[in-house]
């Protein structure tokens, strides 16, 4: 926590004139503290564990609970409340930063900032806030994020887990799938629907502790990626929790899902750009290493082509990622901006690690080298937090609107 307080003090009167795009050139020197730090972090702790966590699919306790006392795991989260009182910009560079030495921990970290605490920091009441925010800042505790089913994943409004009232109490009903941190979560904040006729508009956001009588796991998937985190279905069989456990009015819940999911995805965007960062520096670095015909192969245009390919495909993409995140932190709308940052964000990272794989020829095509997990890793990038398809959908109706106006 220490770090990242520090960097917030370290603030200044520069942010402000910086926040203007035309002078996005560097960033603000808190900014530059934060992602030096965790950069530092990153290669110290996460680098040289990132394939042992991934082989054995062992989630990374010990660095989360690291990540929590360095601010990281609650970057948005007032100080009051227990967290780091820093912006998305902030966020996005710290999480670049982690998913660059494990995507794994990339997406822990990004699960309990952007799904779990964001949506309570947001629709929660002040009393929510201090029960279900405030132990989920050190790392000892995470949450997670409930609104996918077997049946229904992109078509998010076609929940059908029910919640229904009896008494002083909800009694929920249903399976949700692909849940990411299930395992290791001590609550959730999950999506189900309290009245079926009105459709996505009958669906209301709920606080779930787990464990909790009548809440099962599914097993842990067996993923080609960002192994070192769990992804399990949450079975709900006649789950009772108190009435206050509402997060925001009943009916409100889907639009508690989409605004966090536009957050969200500046969040695997960063993930995503951290990724292809990896994927560029390990290519380079072997392009300058390895030799061929007498010269090392980053002599050859061939090569020297794909890296270039590679570091204009991050840097447009750092670009739209850091926009999205500077509109959302001047409370302006982020929409279309987040989306196209986790279309371009994701596509550069499956590109990225695709050419790394190519440019390091077979020593890419093991797991001596981290080329090949890049790979793996990035390619859910394109996936969880709407997919490629579904980023174009947002992107294409922002921009029809923008002409109709
Ligand atoms: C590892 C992992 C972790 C995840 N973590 C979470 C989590 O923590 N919480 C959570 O709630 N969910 C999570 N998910 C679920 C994830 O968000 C969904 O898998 C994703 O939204 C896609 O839904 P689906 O798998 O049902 O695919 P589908 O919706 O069935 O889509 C299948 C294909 O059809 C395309 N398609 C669907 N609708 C349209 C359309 N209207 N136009 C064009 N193309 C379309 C899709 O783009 C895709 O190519 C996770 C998934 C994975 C794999």
């Amino acid at each position: 926590m220490a770090a990242l307080f520090k960097a917030r003090r370290a603030l200044g009167s520069c942010l402000n004139g910086w926040r203007k795009l035309s002078q996005l050139a560097e960033l603000p020197e808190t900014h530059l503290i934060i992602r030096q730090t965790c950069r530092e972090y990153a290669d110290k702790e996460l680098t040289p564990i990132a394939a042992k966590l991934d082989k054995e699919h062992c989630y990374p306790a010990q660095q989360i609970k690291e990540l929590g006392a360095m601010g990281v795991m609650a970057i948005e989260v007032p100080e009051e409340l227990g967290g780091a009182g820093m912006d998305y910009l902030a966020y996005s560079l710290a999480l670049e930063e982690i998913s660059r030495g494990c995507a794994s921990t990339g997406v822990i970290v990004s699960v309990n900032n952007s799904l779990y605490t964001g949506p309570i920091l947001k629709f929660g009441s002040e009393e929510q806030k201090k029960q279900w925010i405030t132990p989920f800042t050190t790392g000892e505790k995470v949450g997670c994020f409930a609104l996918s089913e077997p049946g229904n994943g992109s078509d998010a409004g076609a929940a059908s887990t029910v919640a229904h009232q009896d008494g002083d109490e909800w009694v929920l009903n249903g399976t949700k799938a692909w849940i990411t941190n299930s395992w290791e979560s001590s609550a959730a904040v999950l999506f189900a629907t309290t009245d079926k006729k009105l459709k996505h508009k009958g669906i209301s956001a709920f606080l779930i502790p787990m464990p909790h009588p009548g809440l099962s796991l599914g097993k842990k998937e067996d993923k080609l990626g960002i192994r070192a985190s769990s992804t399990a279905n949450i079975i709900l069989e006649d789950c009772r929790i108190p009435l206050g456990n509402l997060l925001g009015p009943r009916g409100a819940g889907f639009k508690i899902a989409m605004q966090t999911l536009d957050s969200g995805r500046i969040g695997i965007a960063s993930q995503a750009l951290g990724i292809a960062q990896a994927s560029l520096d390990c290519a380079a670095d072997y392009a300058l290493k390895r030799t061929a015909f007498g010269a090392p192969i980053g002599k050859l245009q061939a090569i020297q082509f794909k890296l270039a390919d590679m570091a204009v495909a991050v840097e447009s993409a750092r670009l739209l990622t850091w926009k999205a995140a500077l509109l959302r932190d001047s409370k302006k709308a982020f929409t279309k901006e987040a989306a196209m940052a986790k279309l371009a964000a994701s596509e550069a990272a499956t590109f990225c690690a695709h050419q790394a794989i190519q440019v390091l020829g077979g020593m890419g095509y093991v797991t001596d080298m981290s080329a090949e997990r890049h790979y793996r890793d990035a390619r859910i990038t394109e996936i969880y937090e709407g997919t490629s398809e579904i980023q174009r959908l947002v992107i294409a109706n922002q921009v029809l609107k923008e002409y109709q106006q």
